[in-house]
């Protein structure tokens, strides 16, 4: 199914309605199709042990969207209509979730500048939907670590950009991007950031954190330029919650090939919805590749992997308030 809400200038949001997924009649004036004004999000829905439906964190998804629709020149969603968007499509496709370990319904919610209307400037009609997508166990066979390639020719931010928005055009601009990485054997790319092109950034679609020699966790700041992951933010959380050192600060690519080389990095890690958390192993750039411990995937990085698991499925307490339960 999918859900879909009006949205016009001096009416606000209208039309709320539920009903059989099906294509949506777009003239080809509609200002999204020409200047990209969207954006979206992504969460899943998944089963507990006793049989009910919850989500993870959706409310952050929700002000991470709204935050998008500033930056887009959107309109603000209530966070209520977001979440009740949310549970609507769910309730009645939850025959849909995969009864497979890890198994997910994937929901997209998204919106976009439905006016027809050639002139540059904010639109004044949008409609946002929610689309759902049931999806497996995303490590089918036990977790394997990715490889990396690190872009020696693209950006993904600049600051004053769009890279801390969700919108479709960050994601368009790094499909060259990532068919490079692919080139070059890897499965996903690693943006350096925009000015000294010496730091790193983030994945194509995932935050990155590396586990220094005394336990302590790196991960790039949010300075604008990556996407306020909501799995980064819980990451940060549990680590800081059993004690552990985080150091929200700028990594260069050299810090992190030396720290490998020296052992001050033990372990490095990506971290995002589809996967949750998953070890990186080879790194490989243009003055050639480096590996992260033994390539394989480390203590530290599955022990946070294991406890934020274990919350969102409900085997362990969930002392943040992070599981919101749907059915
Ligand atoms: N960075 C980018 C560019 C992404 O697309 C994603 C996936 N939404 C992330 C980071 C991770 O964010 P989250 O943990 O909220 O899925």
């Amino acid at each position: 199914h999918m859900a879909t809400i009006r949205y016009a200038d001096g009416k606000g949001w209208y039309e709320p309605r539920v009903e059989a997924r099906a294509p949506i009649p777009m003239d080809p004036a509609s200002a999204v199709l020409h200047y990209a004004q969207e954006i979206f999000e992504g969460l899943k829905a998944y089963t507990l042990p006793d049989g009910g439906v919850a989500m993870f964190r959706p409310d952050a998804n929700a002000n991470r969207f709204n935050s998008s629709a500033q930056r887009m020149a959107m309109p603000q969603l209530p966070v209520e209509t977001f979440l009740r968007s949310l549970h609507e499509v769910i309730k009645i496709d939850r025959s849909w979730i995969p009864e497979v370990e890890d198994g997910s319904l994937y929901l997209r919610p998204f919106a976009y500048a439905s006016e027809v209307f050639l002139g540059v400037r904010p639109a004044t009609e949008y409609l946002y939907l929610v689309i759902a997508s049931p999806v497996g166990s995303y490590f089918s066979g036990g977790v394997k670590p990715v490889n990396l390639w690190v872009t020696p020719d693209f950006t993904r931010a600049a600051p004053g950009g769009t890279g801390a928005a969700k919108c479709g055009g960050n994601y368009a601009a790094g499909l060259s991007a990532q068919a490079e990485a692919a080139e070059h054997g890897c499965d996903q790319v690693v943006y350096l950031d925009a000015i000294e092109r010496k730091y790193i950034d983030e994945l194509g679609g995932m935050n990155v954190f590396l586990v220094l020699d005394d336990g302590t966790l790196v991960t790039p700041p949010l300075a604008g330029t990556i996407l306020p992951g909501i799995t980064r933010d819980s990451v940060i959380k549990l680590a800081q919650r059993d004690g552990r050192r985080v150091e929200e600060r700028q990594v260069s690519l050299d810090e992190w090939r030396e720290g490998t080389a020296s052992g001050r990095v033990r372990e490095a890690f990506a971290c995002g919805t589809a996967a949750v958390i998953t070890p990186i192993g080879v790194v490989k750039s243009e003055s050639g590749e480096f590996t992260n411990g033994d390539g394989g995937p480390g203590e530290v990085t599955m022990s946070i992997r294991k406890q934020l698991v274990d919350i969102q499925r409900g085997l362990a307490d969930d002392p943040f308030g992070w599981v919101h339960r749907v059915l």
